[in-house]
């Protein structure tokens, strides 16, 4: 099955009571039983429910998945991956990562006793050097955030394979619909099903991918101790979202490339970070393991003072100055005082992500106005 048939069919069926072809929302807290222990296979609410079952399924399905559970949040995602670690085992990650996702790593999980270590991975050979005996997890993302650089997953998958490392992908950016990290070789799929699975800005909401059963049995039983589960009715919104989830990417795509060139071209703008450039750096990798290069562009301002680049974010009118992504609206972001605040300063400087790079998150709004925007905007 394709994808777009997969995101409106995997793991849908009509609901046997009634027929109704929408999975209905079960906002229940537990089930009734027949005689102690005699059940149709849903207890309590916090272990099964039929409405997040039909989204873990289908969610699965999209990212060529066997298992998938849904979380409270992505860093509920995240969170239950760190904690199948333990104490001694150290974690290679991406340098320009997710601002929650270091902030959970170092100011939570290195007080256990997990060592954490940031490199740039677009040298594998810095990846590798970086593994040691105790590395027990590689922790991906790309593109990254802001920077937009691109890793190489299926080379990462070979060196953490040698190694006997896991390889984690946060795949939040590129989506199920243009990028399948299990299919190059990761081991986990982390989602902020928030930003473009959702894509209605109207959820927060985390999964996880796997196609090993013995990690999916320990996943799910972390996620239900732990219990950072998302409720009946984000897990209905988001079934509902992801029926447009391939059409709306093709238009975040499409208005993204119009977008990129536009600003690429400007006299005002210096540099733009964008995946489907031919001058990218990882340009080449992109093209091997992504459909296409997504809706996120950053760029930096020939005035490269903060002040000049909250000028143009004041200045914007249909992109709204806010955190997030992924949805359907366009956004516009100051990464260094807003997604990005809790990394220090040397660290951002290091990766390239200066007081004044702008980020925008391109909606699907006609594409003629996005670019009359951007233009009176940056002047
Ligand atoms: C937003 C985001 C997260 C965290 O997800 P929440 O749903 O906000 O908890 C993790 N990774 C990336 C890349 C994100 O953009």
């Amino acid at each position: 099955m394709k994808f777009g048939t997969k995101a409106l069919h995997a793991g849908i069926i009509p609901d046997p009571s009634t027929g109704a072809i929408m999975t209905p929302i079960f906002q229940t807290s537990t089930y009734v039983q027949s005689a102690p222990g005699e059940h149709k296979g849903y207890e309590y609410a916090r272990t099964q429910n039929p409405t997040r079952d039909v989204l873990e399924k289908n969610i699965a399905a999209l990212e060529n998945g066997k298992f998938g559970r849904c979380f409270s949040s992505g860093m509920g995602a995240t969170d239950t991956i760190a904690k199948l670690l333990k104490p001694g085992d150290e974690v290679v990650c991406t340098n320009d990562l997710y601002g929650g996702t270091y902030r959970i790593f170092t100011k939570i999980y290195q007080d256990y006793g997990i060592k954490f270590s940031f490199v740039d991975m677009s040298d594998l050979r810095e990846v590798e050097s970086s593994i040691s005996d105790n590395t027990a997890l590689v922790w991906v993302e790309t593109p990254t955030n802001p920077m937009m650089s691109i890793v190489d997953i299926r080379g990462i998958s070979e060196i953490a394979g040698r190694h006997d490392t896991m390889v984690a992908v946060d795949n939040t950016f590129a989506t199920p619909y243009l990028q399948n990290p299990l299919d190059l070789g990761a081991d986990i799929v982390v989602h902020s099903v928030t930003k473009y699975i959702a894509g209605h800005s109207d959820v927060v909401m985390g999964a996880i991918v796997t196609n090993s059963e013995t990690l999916d049995e320990r996943i799910a039983f972390i996620q239900n101790s732990a219990g950072a589960i998302p409720g009946p009715n984000d897990c209905f919104l988001v079934l509902r979202g992801i029926k447009t989830l391939h059409v709306r990417m093709d238009r975040h795509c499409l208005n993204g490339e119009r977008i990129a060139h536009f600003l690429k071209s400007h006299p005002l703008v210096e540099r733009v970070f964008w995946p489907g450039f031919d001058d990218h750096p990882n340009h080449q990798i992109a093209k091997k393991q992504m459909k296409k290069y997504g809706g996120m562009i950053s760029f930096i301002l020939k005035d490269d003072s903060q002040e000049a680049a909250f000028d143009v974010m004041k200045k914007l009118k249909i992109f709204s100055l806010a955190e997030s992504l992924g949805g359907v609206e366009s956004l516009v972001g100051h990464p260094a005082s807003m997604t990005h605040a809790s990394i220090p300063r040397e660290q951002r400087l290091e990766s390239g992500l200066t007081d004044s790079l702008i980020r925008l998150s391109i909606g699907i709004e006609d594409i003629d106005d996005l670019i009359e925007d951007l233009e009176q905007a940056i002047g």
